[in-house]
């Protein structure tokens, strides 16, 4: 089902690919200290003029440059000759019956991605993308189905945050807000690192969006050397695509598995830099007569010793010509209670938004 919305008119292709050649710098690219330090080189204004702008755009979601009422008519018209406001356009909104809804944006280059709202009891979590297209090739995913097209800027990565608080309604007193993030929408976030740690800057910043790092979450199919960084950088909640018990059988699922096998992915959660009274979560994508039986689980314990971590089973979404079934809700809950017998924390996901395409890993920018 979908509801109209007050959208912006779509920018013609001619506009679009001058956009994608504005060299102008991307004002929503960059964390506040980036843009006072900008301001002051290029334009000679102080780090309060910065931290005006990043308000205008984080805040109160300025889409140009002259709404910044609060800049005089001569700094703006400076502004817009060396600067423009990076972003999406939001193309469409589907809303599933159990209420969680699909966001449909497009690049300045005619892309396509998507984001989605899930509704849960007290908080709505946005799951975001952070590439249009992957790599990584996750054989149960329809991403994996899209030819890789680039990495989105932190702009285009925090847009999708702007206006899923736009669509919500933030600002009037019924207005819902997005509470938690997780990336784990398009893409592979530790494959676009740069841009994805700058976009956790932007979103967490006091004077922007203001989220907590308890309520973000970044989640990796097992990009092992950038695990340990991201724990430095930014102290973000970690969730790890596991999906399999041995080897032979996250290989065939997840074909990064080659490269970090599970010894050293286990290596890197161990040592993962957690702060006090938070674990890691670890994601296991059921795949019926694959990986969900109960020796996978008695192995999966044995593999988690000693990580600090809760458990999220994730019995299969199918979609049109997908290699794998979903396991029955008795293999799924046999599976849990090995876990639970061992003391872990499990949570079920079953799937939200199936009915627009919008469940954990069905995301193609309808493109597949
Ligand atoms: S599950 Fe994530 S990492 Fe794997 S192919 Fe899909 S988008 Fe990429």
């Amino acid at each position: 089902m979908s509801q109209p919305l007050p959208i912006p008119p779509l920018l013609a292709s001619v506009s679009d690919v001058a956009a994608e050649l504005d060299s102008r710098v991307d004002l929503k690219s960059m964390t506040r200290e980036e843009l006072s330090a900008w301001v002051r080189e290029e334009l000679g204004e102080s780090r309060f003029r910065g931290d005006q702008i990043f308000q205008w755009l984080h805040q109160k979601r300025a889409r140009e440059v002259g709404a910044m009422t609060n800049l005089s008519k001569k700094l703006r018209t400076r502004l817009e000759g060396t600067a423009r406001v990076g972003g999406l356009a939001l193309e469409d909104v589907k809303t599933a019956a159990d209420g969680t809804r699909k966001l449909l944006f497009r690049t300045a280059a005619g892309d396509r991605l998507e984001s989605v709202l899930i509704p849960m009891e007290d908080r709505i979590t946005q799951c975001v993308s952070s590439q249009i297209g992957c790599k990584i090739g996750c054989r149960f995913c329809l991403t994996a189905r899209m030819p890789m097209r680039r990495n989105l800027s932190a702009a285009e990565i925090v847009d999708q945050v702007l206006w899923a608080q736009e669509v919500l309604g933030t600002g009037t007193d019924e207005g819902e807000r997005v509470t938690n993030i997780v990336y784990m929408g398009m893409g592979e976030p530790l494959d676009n690192y740069d841009n994805v740690v700058k976009s956790l800057r932007i979103l967490m910043d006091e004077h922007g969006a203001n989220f907590s790092s308890r309520r973000i979450t970044v989640s990796t199919s097992g990009v092992v050397p950038k695990i340990a960084r991201l724990g430095h950088d930014v102290p973000v909640n970690l969730a790890v695509s596991l999906n399999a018990s041995y080897d032979a059988q996250r290989t065939s699922v997840i074909p990064i598995n080659k490269v970090w096998d599970i010894d050293q992915l286990v290596a890197a959660l161990r040592a993962f830099p957690l702060p006090p009274r938070r674990r890691i979560t670890v994601e296991y994508v059921m795949l019926a007569g694959v990986n969900d039986t109960r020796e996978d689980a008695r192995r999966l314990v044995k593999l988690l010793t000693g990580v600090r971590c809760k458990v999220n089973l994730i019995p299969f979404n199918p979609w049109p010509g997908a290699p794998y079934a979903r396991p029955t809700n008795d293999a799924v809950e046999a599976f849990g209670a090995v876990l639970k017998d061992a003391d872990y924390t499990v949570t079920i996901r079953y799937s939200k938004g199936e009915d627009i395409g919008a469940a954990c890993g069905q995301l193609d920018g309808d493109q597949v």
